[in-house]
């Protein structure tokens, strides 16, 4: 009984149960305050309430009071223990033997001591039952003389007067028993009161009167007074019977209501949860565990239901709490737990220390379904006995009916299936409702370590994507993702999975040997590219597709996914739209463009860019007109790079438009300084979109006093196929700060002469092939002819590129063509060179 010496103070159930203390205490004093009222108004007055020949001591009667405070008999409602003790009897004695004061200090002294020492109570309860003993005895002095006004005993009226004043006293006590039960529970306990007043009636008359049969024997023949021994145990042990019946009743309505939740509630989560509550109170348990051991080798789950409430609805128990279980299986009966098992369980409860616990397994037809568990036993009257461990074993029988009847399956079925829907959309891309890059990334962990004959790993990448969806709108590129994810997911079948990284990069697992990846990766290709309606659009998306082929004993995802990113980026480099297969040597030139692209960042910063300029001459004459600035790079470890060596990956990673700023700027200032004529300068296409760009020429212009008509901006076709309307807006742009524009390269793109009607080129290059084939015969002239003279007709200047042999210059002259550039007339050289070629 260690727990009630600190009951009042810590967090034991104890003095849990007294949750409104302050209440309670209050109720207490506001009795002491009323019995004194009352000792005031009638009850003062050393001599006896009725006059009675027979004079027992003192001491007796208080030593009756503490008898019969300890020979009580326990009701228990709902949480709360009441007790009928047999207390009438000394009092109706003490009415006829003692004073007023001497008959409630008897009482309060007979049951407080009984209270103490043997129930161990104290604190808030021993206060109010205390305070309530003398309330009690006061009223019942009172009724009586109020009635009698001092009448003998043996007299009827005498009789009917204690009569009156011990029920007076019992109903009083009902009262204010039932308002601390109610205070503690938190709500009004009217059913109660009613059921505690009926009881109490009866038990009363019965006792006040062999109590009064007891006064007239101690009168005398006070040695007969040991015949009524027997009567008063009589009606103690039929009280007592009653209250057993009463609990066996209780019982059985619990078991009744507990497989009526069990078999009828729709979601047994919560049938389980009913239960554990209508467990806990019939037990008079604090806490409630079930733990369910689902079929298969799932894991062990628990419910727990602590002081506050629920702890948690069939989560994971863990290993411990699992092995506990499995400790219990050889018990066939409900059994008490030891320490070690209290202390597992405390960690799902919440953190409450437990205390003493019953527990139960849920024996299944042919396997064990779990555990049932009752802690915390509450009041001090009595912890778990032999029948609460029946109890608790027919109810583990009926619960573990109702789970073999599988319908915490199905519900655990239900809620697997959302945890499911959860996992699925942390994992999967909500457009395309293919898998993500991480679960991609586990799938193709498993499949690696799985894998006897390899593993293929498609990237996909579309190409001009971003086209769609300038043009076309985003609801039309996200169209096109989900067309081109439906796509991937039926070629491929469904032992493979597709993936969306993001935006329009998508990967494939291919769980197949080298031959059907090849195929497979073929059959990919043709099927992204059919076309597709967009709204009233048809178009025919095109991707790069990176393959590699991970061979067994190759594990790391993350390595692969790398190759098969790096052969998609070579099919990139390859012109777009096709396939390449990884190779190692790819890698490292993967690795060489990562640092290539550091180094490129810095050379921005230390400005290791320079230019040289090509000179441009008058094909009739030879003059020089002007100058083309050629970009180089001159690397602090590799020397001087040419612009294909890192013009790319400049465009790639979004550092070109910084170049070409660094590029304008030098040639506008050298071509001032050196007077070389025209400058032109070149633009990649990312410059082409730059809305930045005119007025960064213009203010360039202006600091560096270029006239802008001395300045040409060389464009390629291919820096308009994006978007045509748009570059034609920038070229607008860009005429408007008073530059010249030229068509570089022209014919080595798609277009046609007629579209360059709309823009406003003022030269235009003849790439350097046609140049090549005008020396071989004048068979070959007939393309070169026709461009020379359409430009001429759309009053456009010729320059002719790449002019490395004599004979070239005769024909560009007869072709009317007006400029030309090439390695036979002048190498790309320094500013400050030009000046001696141009003197030679
Ligand atoms: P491009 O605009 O067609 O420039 C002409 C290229 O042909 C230059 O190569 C030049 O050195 C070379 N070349 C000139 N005459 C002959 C010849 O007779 N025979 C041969 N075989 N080649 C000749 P470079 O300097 O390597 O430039 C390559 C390309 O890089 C340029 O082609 C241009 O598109 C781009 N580029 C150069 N500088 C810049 C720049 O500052 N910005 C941008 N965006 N691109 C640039
Ligand atoms: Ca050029
Ligand atoms: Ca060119």
């Amino acid at each position: 009984m260690a727990k009630d010496e600190h009951s009042d103070g810590g967090a034991s159930p104890e003095s849990r149960r007294w949750t409104r203390p302050r209440q309670i205490v209050a109720l207490s004093l506001t009795v002491c305050l009323l019995a004194l009222a009352l000792w005031d108004l009638a009850l003062r007055g050393g001599h006896p309430i009725a006059s009675s020949n027979y004079r027992p001591n003192w001491l007796a009667i208080t030593a009756l009071f503490l008898v019969a405070e300890i020979f009580v008999i326990h009701l228990q409602f709902r949480r709360e223990a009441h007790s009928f003790s047999l207390a009438e009897i000394p009092l109706v004695i003490g009415i006829f033997a003692l004073s007023p004061f001497g008959l409630i200090a008897a009482r309060v002294v007979g049951s407080g001591l009984a209270l103490v020492v043997h129930r161990r109570q104290s604190g808030i309860k021993l206060l109010f039952n205390v305070s309530k003993f003398t309330l009690e005895t006061a009223v019942a002095i009172g009724v009586f003389k109020l009635i009698t006004d001092g009448g003998t005993s043996g007299e009827v009226p005498t009789w009917g007067a204690a009569t009156a004043a011990t029920l007076a006293a019992t109903a009083l006590s009902t009262v204010l028993i039932v308002m601390a039960i109610s205070i503690s529970e938190g709500a009004w306990q009217r059913g109660t009161i009613r059921e505690l007043l009926g009881l109490g009636t009866y038990t009363t008359m019965v006792t006040t009167s062999l109590a009064l049969l007891a006064v007239t024997l101690l009168e005398h023949e006070p040695w007969q007074l040991a015949a009524m021994l027997v009567p008063v145990a009589g009606i103690f042990v039929a009280n007592r019977a009653y209250v057993r019946e009463r609990e066996k009743h209780e019982s059985l309505e619990f078991l009744y209501d507990s497989s009526r939740l069990l078999h009828q509630t729709p979601a047994l989560e919560s049938a389980v949860e009913g239960l554990l509550y209508r467990a806990r109170e019939a037990f008079r348990a604090d806490l409630a565990f079930l733990f369910y051991q689902p079929s298969g080798d799932a894991e062990l789950l628990h419910t727990a239901i602590g002081p506050l409430g629920m702890a948690a609805s069939l989560q994971p128990a863990g290993a411990a709490l699992a092995a506990m279980c499995r400790s219990l299986q050889a018990a066939d009966e409900a059994i008490e737990l030891g320490d070690d098992a209290l202390s597992l369980l405390a960690t799902v409860a919440d953190g409450t220390p437990l205390t003493d616990a019953i527990a139960v397994t849920l024996q299944g037809e042919d396997r064990h379904m779990g555990t049932l568990v009752l802690a915390n036993r509450v009041g001090q009257v009595s912890p778990f006995d032999a029948s609460d461990r029946r109890l608790l074993a027919t109810l583990g029988a009926h619960v573990a009916v109702a789970f073999e009847n599988g319908r915490l399956e199905q519900s655990l079925a239900e809620l697997r299936a959302l945890q499911q829907q959860l996992s699925h959309q942390a994992t999967h891309d909500p457009l395309t409702g293919l898998a993500n890059r991480k679960l991609f990334t586990d799938h193709l962990r498993v499949a690696l370590s799985e894998s006897d004959r390899g593993v293929g790993v498609v990237f996909i990448d579309l190409d001009d994507f971003k086209a769609v969806n300038d043009s076309l709108g985003h609801a039309a590129g996200d169209a096109m993702l989900v067309a081109v994810a439906e796509r991937l997911r039926t070629t491929i079948g469904s032992h493979n999975l597709a993936a969306r990284f993001g935006g329009d990069e998508f990967a494939v697992l291919l769980r197949a040997g080298h031959h059907d990846v090849e195929r497979l990766t073929a059959q990919l290709y043709d099927a992204i590219s059919q076309p597709i309606s967009l709204g009233r659009d048809q178009v025919r998306p095109r991707a790069s597709l990176g393959v590699t082929i991970a061979e067994p004993g190759v594990l790391d995802p993350a390595a692969v996914i790398r190759d098969a990113d790096t052969a998609m980026y070579r099919a990139k480099s390859q012109g777009k739209a096709c396939v390449e297969i990884f190779e190692p040597a790819m890698h490292e030139a993967a690795m060489a463009r990562h640092t290539l692209r550091i180094d490129l960042e810095r050379a921005i910063h230390r400005q290791e860019f320079e230019l040289l300029y090509q000179p441009i001459v008058h094909m009739h004459s030879g003059a020089p007109a002007g100058v083309e600035a050629l970009v180089r790079w001159r690397h602090p470890t590799r020397g001087v790079l040419p612009p294909a060596a890192f013009l790319a990956l400049a465009e790639e990673s979004n550092l070109i438009t910084e170049i070409s700023r660094i590029v304008v700027e030098q040639a506008c200032r050298e071509s001032v300084q050196y007077d070389l004529g025209f400058v032109s300068v070149n633009l990649s296409a990312r410059d082409v979109e730059d809305r930045h760009l005119p007025t960064l020429v213009r203010d360039i212009l202006h600091s560096t006093g270029l006239p802008p008509e001395r300045m040409v901006l060389e464009i390629t076709e291919s820096a308009m196929l994006n978007d045509a309307d748009k570059a034609a807006h920038a070229l607008e742009q860009l005429k408007d700060v008073g530059v010249r524009l030229a068509l570089d390269d022209f014919g080595t793109g798609f277009s046609s002469l007629s579209y360059l009607q709309h823009l406003p080129f003022d030269l235009l290059k003849i790439a350097k092939p046609f140049v090549d084939d005008l020396r071989l015969d004048h068979n070959q002239t007939v393309f070169p002819r026709a461009i020379i003279e359409l430009a001429h007709t759309l009053g456009l200047t010729v320059v002719a590129e790449g002019i490395e042999h004599p004979e070239q210059i005769d024909v560009l002259q007869e072709l009317g063509c007006e400029l030309g550039q090439g390695f036979y007339i002048a190498r790309p050289m320094e500013a400050a060179a030009l000046l001696d070629w141009q003197a030679e």
